[in-house]
């Protein structure tokens, strides 16, 4: 059970945090994969700027059970045929990482808001395109229609300080190579590392929600 004070009060301190770490208009997404609807109208309530969900099916069952309305961001690992699933639903596609993705929203959802994701640690269960891939996607996607706000990526899993700068410090300095400005960067164990930065768009889950209930490992 969500509790929308405690929420509340999370959102605070993370707006405290950024700002701490010299951030300045940064976006905050309320991550709010595995948790109900309770935890979007808490995002809302609390004023983060968008809700970040992963898999389409859970974010269809939510929205069937009345979302609130604020801005979803899909922020999952993205194929194809999970597009037309979620068209409609979705105001900022935040996973964007390869040809068939873009050609289906380009198909299903011209004018799309996209950002495409960049692959800055090498880790293999995490996607996105190597920055030399990223050129070719951007190109792609303007040519169907798409448009290219900016770069998304996940750090290091477990990263050290080290680690971490080095991954969002890449994303950092293609955001600014490609001219673009959303950076999106930073999740609940190293936003304050992303900010510091150049983040402009955290993605916080657990830090505002308390741990998942894991349905993998
Ligand atoms: C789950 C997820 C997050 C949030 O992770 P937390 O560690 O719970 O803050 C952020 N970004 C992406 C892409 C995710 O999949």
């Amino acid at each position: 059970m969500i509790d929308a004070n405690e929420v509340a009060d999370r959102v605070a301190h993370v707006r405290s945090v950024i700002s701490s770490a010299g951030g300045n208009a940064v976006s905050l997404v309320a991550v709010t994969k595995s948790f109900g609807i309770d935890a979007l109208r808490a995002a809302m309530t609390a004023g983060c700027d968008a809700v970040g969900e992963n898999y389409a099916q859970e974010l269809l069952e939510k929205i069937a059970e009345g979302a609130p309305s604020i801005d979803v961001h899909f922020i999952g690992a993205l194929q194809s045929n999970k597009v037309r699933m979620l068209v409609g639903h979705i105001a900022l596609w935040q996973s964007v990482d390869r040809d068939s993705v873009v050609d289906e929203l380009g198909r299903r959802a011209p004018g799309a808001t996209i950002l495409i994701q960049v692959d800055t640690t090498g880790e293999p269960s995490k996607g996105g395109v190597t920055p030399t891939q990223l050129d070719a996607l951007r190109v792609r996607a303007e040519s169907r229609g798409l448009i290219v706000k900016g770069l998304m990526t996940i750090g290091p899993t477990d990263g050290t300080q080290d680690e971490c700068e080095k991954s969002f410090g890449m994303l950092r300095h293609l955001v600014n190579e490609q001219g673009l400005s959303v950076c999106s960067m930073g999740m609940s164990a190293d936003y304050p590392i992303a900010v510091a930065c150049g983040s402009t768009m955290v993605r916080v889950g657990s830090g505002l929600f308390g741990d998942r209930v894991r349905v993998t490992n």
